[in-house]
């Protein structure tokens, strides 16, 4: 069958557009962070491995086909047998694949181990995109990430003992106006510990049906408007001194796009915050109507 059929919702790095997505597994492992309603229609499951091998093989011959994503989230929860067993075929059956990518969250990836995601990179694994989301550990509590900062801080080291691209993601406003400033400095913290290959700052978004949203509409949790989220940025900034790589804060969710290669342009993009925050210039900003959330 060509092309897979997919069963919605998908989603997938802006970075794997133009990848030929297999859906490994259904939904999300973890299914419970407040914020977050990606998966909510969903129950996590693993697909029967003969069906997605089934449709590695009818891809075989179809021109263009460069890089592959394992969807769903986290597709890396996956038994380790199951995902070697898919990136063996990918790579017989598609030679020309030159990457295969996963969302992975600190949980699989702490269960695989260094050893283990080692041989999944021989196989062709080559990039998990991982979203600790925050550097401070109350956060993640209130958010029921499920993790502690410094299992999600192990996790990163893991993946980088096994040589695998990391690309990790921090959200802005998710403590709040409250947790702020505590957020967001103890995620630059976080970033510049972790060292990931990418690492990208995305703004949260109050989705209806999330329990964030319910703690918002009581006004018990006021998110940061966006001169509060721009000042987020910039205290994340100031933590990161030591990060080496890009990040890019240019998601459709961000009010102030930027594309930044650290350490050579901290300085510059901090100060051009700063010029923004005291301009109050509404337009330098991305209008909310074209923020694609
Ligand atoms: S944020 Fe990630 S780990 Fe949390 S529920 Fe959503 S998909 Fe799952």
């Amino acid at each position: 069958m060509w092309p897979p059929s997919l069963i919605e919702p998908v989603f997938r790095p802006p970075s794997e557009a133009s990848s030929l997505i297999l859906q490994l597994t259904l939904g999300c492992s973890w299914n419970r962070c407040t914020y977050c309603a990606m998966y909510r229609s969903k129950d996590f499951g693993i697909r029967p491995v003969k069906e997605v091998i089934e449709e590695v093989r009818s891809a075989a011959g179809v021109p263009g086909i460069r890089r592959v994503f394992l969807a769903d989230g986290d597709a890396l929860a996956a038994p380790f047998e199951v995902l070697a067993e898919v990136l063996a075929e990918i790579k017989e059956r598609l030679p020309e694949v030159q990457r295969v990518g996963i969302y992975g969250d600190s949980r699989s990836i702490l269960k695989l181990g260094t050893e283990r995601l080692s041989r999944l990179k021989d196989l062709g694994l080559g990039i998990i995109y991982f979203g600790p989301e925050t550097g401070d550990e109350a956060t993640l509590k209130a958010v029921i990430k499920g993790a502690t900062v410094e299992r999600q801080l192990e996790a990163a080291r893991v993946v980088r003992e096994a040589e695998i691209k990391l690309s990790m993601m921090a959200l802005l406003g998710l403590a709040g106006v409250e947790g702020s400033e505590r957020h967001a400095r103890a995620t630059g913290r976080f970033i510049a510990a972790a060292q990931p290959t990418y690492a990208a700052a995305l703004t949260v978004t109050l989705v209806p049906g999330t329990e964030m949203h319910d703690v918002w509409e009581s006004g018990a949790f006021q998110l940061p408007d966006r001169w509060g989220m721009l000042q987020e940025l910039q205290w994340m900034l100031e933590e990161m001194e030591d990060y080496r790589g890009p990040f890019h804060a240019n998601h459709a969710s961000n009010y102030l796009p930027l594309k930044l290669r650290l350490p050579r342009d901290r300085e510059s993009a901090i100060a051009l915050i700063r010029e923004v925050l005291e301009s109050r210039d509404e337009g330098r900003l991305r209008p909310e109507w074209s923020r694609g959330l």
